[in-house]
């Protein structure tokens, strides 16, 4: 009898050594699969951004390369007509200096103002202070319009890139940055609803679909524009359609 008891009192030890043993390893390989999942997903996102940075570096350098070239090309130009001006007595090398210094100053200063070579909002606006007119009910309609609005391009404003929560097109600044599937990067998948809200640009808040025949045929009618269902849409409008 007592050997049964003591039998039993160690068959039981031992089940619960081997019950906190089992336990033990379930959760060290939870935690395991836990890191190695967060490990996935920042070598993804990095991945991503290293294909951002590439696309956006490979259109900096195009850029540069074309610009190089066109310069050269101006540059040869000018000194081959400055030399005969000057061969031929009609200017001196006083003359060109000095103007040229005149005009490099009010080129400098015009292309400061334009943003020369990226597309940036124009004229900016506050959009904390905007005050939009557009008055749509986008939750009864967006089951026909499929949130078109959020496939159409528009620059972003130097307060928007400056905040840092709108994305842009590393490939093209200062364009909002779209899927693959042509939409918003910021629109959320089947709700079609803006994932920024609060902080959308004012191309967004001043949009007025009501008169975008690209999208609605009849806005009053519920009509929408069929070529918007195309995955081509808007490239292939039969208006250039973009927001503005
Ligand atoms: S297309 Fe018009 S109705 Fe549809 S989501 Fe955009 S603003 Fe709203
Ligand atoms: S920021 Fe929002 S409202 Fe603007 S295009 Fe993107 S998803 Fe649409």
């Amino acid at each position: 009898m007592h050997s049964t008891v003591a039998a039993n009192d160690f068959l039981l030890k031992y089940l619960l050594a081997f019950w906190q043993f089992y336990l033990r390893s379930f959760g060290i390989l939870e935690i395991f699969m836990e890191s190695n999942k967060a490990n996935l997903t920042f070598s993804f996102q990095q991945e991503t951004l290293r294909k951002e940075v590439a696309e956006g570096l490979l259109f900096t350098h195009g850029r540069l390369s074309e610009n190089t070239k066109l310069t050269v090309e101006a540059g040869s130009f000018l000194y081959g007509l400055i030399e005969i001006l000057i061969e031929k007595g009609i200017l001196t090398l006083e003359e060109i200096d000095d103007r040229q210094l005149q005009v490099a100053e009010r080129l400098v200063k015009k292309n400061k103002e334009r943003g020369i070579g990226i597309l940036l909002q124009e004229p900016e606006h506050d959009k904390y202070k905007f005050n939009s007119t557009s008055e749509i009910d986008c939750e009864s309609r967006v089951s026909l319009c499929k949130a078109s609005c959020c496939r159409l391009p528009f620059a972003l404003s130097k307060q928007d890139i400056r905040e840092g929560v709108v994305h842009w097109d590393l490939g093209q600044p200062y364009i909002i940055a779209q899927g693959k599937d042509g939409y918003c990067c910021h629109l959320m998948g089947k709700s079609r609803q803006c994932s920024i809200r609060q902080h959308r640009p004012v191309p967004c808040r001043a949009y007025d679909c009501s008169k975008d025949q690209t999208i609605w045929l009849d806005f009053e009618e519920r009509i929408i524009n069929p070529e918007i269902l195309q995955e081509e849409w808007p490239r292939n409008a039969t208006k250039n359609q973009e927001r503005g």
